[in-house]
């Protein structure tokens, strides 16, 4: 079979590993360098989380792998390893759900979640940092945050004004 037309193949629009560097081979080098093996199901792993872009659940991430790449038990395994590294970054969904995104470039960020469709968008993270750093000029140590945000996005409000009945003003001649 010939590969990557932007199709609507499920594979063809995300097979791009070109465009970023080479991303499986950065996050290789941090696993080596932390003086982990590479095995097939952290690659399977990786690959996966590098094709998603955008959070993604254990239980989606289990289901893009090809066919019985690792179990679920391996990519729970996998992840908590990669957290602990900081190559994955884990932030949750408004039910509480763990969504874990790759990490490469540390360029901290946070995410709008929609809590319509689960659409996960990033948004700058400067207010977090300003707050940390006067939180350690007041002589606050080890300072971390969880910062989620959840609205409807959009899309699905255009989606659930179509399907509520017209306006009146709309339907007169
Ligand atoms: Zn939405």
């Amino acid at each position: 079979m010939i590969a990557s037309s932007p199709s609507n193949h499920p594979l063809g629009a995300v097979t791009d590993f070109s465009r970023a560097g080479r991303p499986l081979d950065l996050a290789c080098a941090r696993l080596k360098s932390a003086g982990l093996r590479i095995t097939q199901p952290r690659v399977a792993i990786i690959e996966a989380l590098i094709r998603r872009e955008h959070p993604v659940s254990i239980e989606q991430l289990h289901h893009d792998l090809a066919n019985d790449a690792c179990d679920l038990v391996t990519v729970y395994r996998c992840l908590a390893v990669f957290e602990e590294l900081g190559l994955v970054r884990r932030c949750f969904f408004h039910n509480g759900t763990g969504l874990y995104e790759i990490n490469l470039n540390d360029s901290h960020h946070h995410h709008i979640v929609c809590k319509s469709c689960g659409k996960v968008e990033r948004i700058d993270a400067s207010f977090t940092e300003n707050t940390e750093r006067i939180l350690r000029e007041r002589g606050y140590e080890q300072v971390t945050h969880l910062v989620e945000f959840f609205g409807v996005c959009p899309a699905c409000q255009k989606k659930t004004a179509e399907f509520s009945p017209l306006p009146a003003a709309s339907i007169t001649r």
